[in-house]
């Protein structure tokens, strides 16, 4: 566009009719340029994930103790998901199908990895291909920011699964003030949440609150990358616990009398409140119209651990009742998708994938023995495309047993091993509260065939996990 500008100047200084004529068709070539790429899909892809951040934990789902004005306002210029699931109610494995885009069972991404920088078997399988790796050979940047989760080996580093910048740590979760970073790398279990943040391979000195630090680092991203396509996968770890908020923050929430909601509530805010920036920073640069916008949780609140709450939805994280995987979840694009109240249609975390990967372009990149499992929701968005994106989706929690299908308003799960199937008609009872099961035992039936006819694709668990520390130590001898 600059073109337009220096000629427009020159038409300026000499308005002649040659020069007005010239002017027009080098605009209106630029013009063609413009739409063809967008129409050719090279949206910028920004994907903002949220921890353990509750279902009615956000204004745009009802949120009334909690001001999110920036995330309100990206679901009201955007469309604000009411049936928006992850595929796993635990972090690792639902980070593992959104950012491969396929049900993270097919290739044994089930539990949560125990932080161990020397395990090159603990992490997210070297065989998938990550959303990264396919928007980087279609020529765009990518920048991992936050936290990571899918390993912490080398082999596993974001700068190894695509990414060409990181700022962040790889562990599943981390202590919010710098005074609390000792280690330089290294560490076992827990101890990951001391580390001291990662600039691509190395360790650097921070000074601000976590939260603030990822958002800051963002809003620099974007600018530094204004002038090419880029994929921003950005990562907070609040409000996953410990709940640590800045003091200033806290005053503002004075009004809670719960401490541990008080605290939560600060941290969401100030998550909140970095969304804003990078909006904003969006918005100067002149991107927001050629930028694909999600924002999403990983998996539903834990409402013991960090006093989250997920309103109307049955269960927590964990849990294949809605409260585990019935997430906050939004989309924006402006200009390409028109903003609506909502969409009701189930979609799922893997659609992010299907969606950047297809308007970039660059689908022809992802491998033809891995397809992806999601779909490119923008023709059901902008309404070329009618019906549901899918028939049915479907979950498997491996070693609680448990596992669910949705199709339509329809869902039959088992909430753990040994324990009887449920199904409800979530039009009807969105609180999973009147199991129709022996009223219906026909629609059970059918649902449990459709289920196990999905999950003979899929493999057990490739790695132990959080849950079994123990056996794992021994392994280790830690
Ligand atoms: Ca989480």
């Amino acid at each position: 566009m600059s073109l337009v500008l220096a000629m427009r100047r020159r038409v300026l200084h000499n308005g002649s009719l040659s020069a007005r004529l010239a002017f027009v068709v080098v605009a209106l070539v630029c013009q063609l340029d413009v739409a063809g790429a967008r129409e050719a899909g090279r949206p910028n892809v920004i994907v903002i994930v949220a921890d353990d951040l509750g279902y009615a934990d956000v204004g745009f789902n009802g949120c009334r103790d909690i001001p999110t004005p920036h995330l309100d306002a990206l679901a009201a210029e955007g469309v604000r998901f009411t049936n928006g699931y992850v595929t796993f109610p635990v972090c690792s494995p639902s980070r593992a199908g959104l950012i491969t885009g396929r049900y993270q069972q097919r290739f044994g991404h089930e539990r949560n990895p125990i932080y161990n920088p020397a395990d090159d078997q603990m992490g997210l399988p070297l065989t998938e291909t990550t959303l990264a790796d396919v928007l980087g050979s279609a020529g765009y940047v990518s920048g991992a920011i936050g936290k990571w989760h899918l390993g912490a080996h080398d082999v596993f580093h974001p700068l190894n699964r695509g990414f060409n910048e990181f700022f962040g740590f790889l562990t599943g979760g981390h202590e919010y003030f710098p005074d609390r970073w000792t280690l330089r790398g290294g560490g076992f279990h827990w101890e990951g949440y001391r580390t001291l943040l990662q600039r691509d391979w190395e360790f650097v000195e921070e000074k601000e609150y976590l939260t603030d630090a990822l958002s800051r680092e963002a809003v620099a991203f974007v600018r530094r990358h204004r002038d090419e396509p880029f994929f921003l996968y950005l990562c907070y770890n609040a409000p996953h616990t410990p709940l640590q908020a800045p003091q200033e923050t806290l005053e503002k929430f004075r009004h809670i009398r719960n401490e541990k909601r008080r605290t939560y509530a600060a941290m969401v805010s100030v998550m909140d409140d970095g969304v804003g920036r990078l909006l904003a920073e969006l918005d100067a640069l002149d991107l927001d119209e050629q930028t694909l916008v999600f924002f999403l949780s990983d998996n539903g609140g834990p409402e013991n651990a960090n006093a989250s709450d997920n309103g109307p939805l049955r269960g927590q994280k964990g849990d294949v009742f809605e409260g585990g995987i019935r997430v906050p979840f939004v989309v924006r694009w402006r200009g390409v998708v028109p903003a609506r109240d909502s969409y009701e249609e189930p979609v799922s975390a893997l659609d992010i994938f299907a969606t950047a990967a297809t308007q970039a372009g660059a689908l022809a990149s992802i491998p033809i023995e891995r397809p992806i499992d999601g779909v490119d929701l923008t023709p059901f968005l902008t309404g070329r495309q009618a019906g549901p994106p899918h028939d049915s989706l479907y979950w498997r929690s491996f070693d609680r047993g448990a596992w669910a299908i949705r199709t339509g308003a329809e869902k039959l799960l088992r909430p753990r091993r040994d324990e009887e199937q449920l199904l409800f008609n979530l039009e009807q009872d969105l609180s999973e509260s009147t199991n129709q099961s022996s009223e219906r035992p026909g629609d059970a039936r059918q649902l449990e065939s459709s289920w196990r006819e999905w999950e003979q694709q899929m493999i057990d668990p490739a790695f132990l996990g959080l849950e079994s520390i123990k056996q794992y130590r021994k392994q280790w001898q830690r």
